[in-house]
């Protein structure tokens, strides 16, 4: 059964939205050719940052920005079947995966919701700019994908909303 309550708010603007949503010719496929790799953080609008519009851009999103199994699956499926051609990787500043180690949180989430997590690997970095070369090296590196995609990396500023690019 669904929660209703839970999840009133969110059920009752999308009736607002459906009232005005206007169908459009757009398709699946990223119509700018981008693929946006950055963090879950809820004060990241990566389609206003980047001046984008929906229908655009492919945007995937994990804790930290971090170029995962996943992140590199999705990529493919992206390069060859939805008009990926470039792909940015955008972490952020003031990321909670970036000032504070894989023990700290694994000993955090134990101490205060008894839950052991050390099994799963958090992806935390201790050198933003490092982990973002090596991220980006990973995608360039990936045998699946295109000899011909074209990767970079910048870091969004969550205070300024400058997002400045990264040499990778
Ligand atoms: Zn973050």
């Amino acid at each position: 059964m669904f929660p209703h309550d839970t999840f009133a708010d969110v059920v009752a603007a999308n009736r607002g939205f459906a009232d005005r949503f206007v169908g459009s010719q757009l398709t699946g496929s990223a119509k700018r050719g981008l693929a946006v790799v950055t963090c879950m953080d809820s004060r990241i609008s990566p389609l206003a940052l980047l001046g984008m519009e929906i229908g655009d851009v492919k945007i995937l999103r994990n804790a930290g920005a971090r170029v995962t199994d996943d992140v590199l699956r999705t990529l493919v499926l992206g390069a060859y079947l939805l008009g990926v051609r470039r792909v940015l990787v955008m972490p952020h500043t003031d990321c909670r995966m970036a000032f504070q180690d894989e023990a700290t949180i694994h000993a955090e989430i134990e101490r205060e919701h008894g839950v052991d997590t050390r099994s799963l690997k958090f992806r935390t970095v201790d050198d933003q700019r490092a982990a973002l070369a090596a991220d980006v090296t990973s995608i360039r590196a990936f045998e699946y994908l295109p000899r011909d995609l074209i990767v970079g990396g910048a870091i969004y500023d969550v205070q300024t909303g400058v997002l400045e690019p990264v040499d990778c």
